[in-house]
């Protein structure tokens, strides 16, 4: 399965894929993780991506593009992926549709995950993330008990929490505003590819779970291939038989082609006809009252 879940930031989009990948056993694919653990390694492309995050803005599309195409060629995601946070502006969106292509790798769906605007600032703002096994918390909806009963899985300890750095007020303003501006019109871009899907994603995080299971059950049961998706269309083997040669007659082309081959048989006869009549005059006597009378 091969879908892209859409999302303001806070809408849950990182949560929800990583239960989708435990269970589908396909990669999550995040274009913020990918960018933090570069920014995290120091390397040349982390740098360049660092100022654009820390303020909240789109990374450049050659760099995020770039790593979605390494990312994507590697073998664990030739059996799908979940595409979180990517694509984020229609270009991304139109070189998506093109890499795909070439990998003859079609989106199945996209789910787009719907939050209130208050809901999603205060579910940012209680955002945290441990330090060492990148678990995510929000310290707003779970207690501080739940928080300390699961131990940290790399350390085996308490989870050291903290608060991403471009979740500040600020920050966070300006990712939403960014969201509304250049991601929320590929709602509309997936739609009219028939490739939408669209789930309330507020309350619990396994309500939505719940929901996000139900559309995707969805899609597995319709089997007709999704509109306007990059599919091949597969080639429908040619029938044989009287019946078979009998139906084609009736569809239109079928028609067309008859009524194709009576003018072509009927120009043949006149053809002949034409021939014979002159072949004639060239072999019948003349008449006697033609001939001239010595
Ligand atoms: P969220 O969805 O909560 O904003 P992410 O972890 O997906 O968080 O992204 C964090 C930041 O990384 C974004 O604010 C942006 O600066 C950068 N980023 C992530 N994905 C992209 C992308 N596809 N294109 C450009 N920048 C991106």
């Amino acid at each position: 399965m091969r879908i892209v879940l859409l999302g303001a930031p806070g809408s849950g989009k990182g949560t929800q894929s990583q239960r989708l990948m435990h269970r589908e056993h396909i990669p999550q694919v995040s274009t913020g993780d990918l960018l933090r653990a570069a920014v995290a390694c120091g390397s040349k492309l982390g740098l360049k991506a660092k100022a654009a995050m820390e303020e909240g803005r789109l990374v450049e599309d050659a760099l995020v593009l770039g790593m979605i195409r390494e990312r994507l060629r590697k073998p664990d995601a030739r059996r799908g992926f979940i595409l979180d946070g990517f694509p984020r502006n229609l270009l991304q969106a139109q070189s998506l549709d093109r890499l795909l292509k070439k990998l003859r790798q079609p989106l199945d769906a996209v789910v787009q995950l719907e939050v209130d605007y208050a809901e999603l600032v205060r579910r940012i703002s209680g955002r945290r993330t441990c330090a060492d096994c990148g678990r995510v918390f929000n310290v707003s909806t779970s207690p501080a008990q739940l928080i300390e009963s699961e131990p940290c899985q790399s350390t085996g300890g308490c989870h050291r929490l903290i608060q991403r750095p471009d979740d500040n007020e600020a920050t966070v303003a300006e990712r939403l505003r960014v969201y509304e501006e250049k991601t929320r019109p590929l709602i509309e871009f997936y739609r009219a590819r028939g490739l939408l899907r669209v789930i309330n994603a507020e309350g619990s995080v396994e309500e939505v779970t719940e929901r996000l299971e139900q559309a995707l059950h969805a899609l597995r049961r319709s089997s007709a291939p999704a509109r306007g998706s990059t599919r091949p269309k597969a080639r429908r083997p040619a029938a044989r038989g009287p019946a078979a040669r009998r139906a084609a007659k009736r569809t239109p082309r079928g028609k067309a082609k008859r009524a194709a081959r009576v003018t072509r048989a009927a120009a043949a006869v006149r053809v002949t006809r034409t021939a014979a009549r002159r072949a004639g005059r060239r072999r019948r006597p003349a008449s006697p009252r033609g001939r001239v009378r010595r």
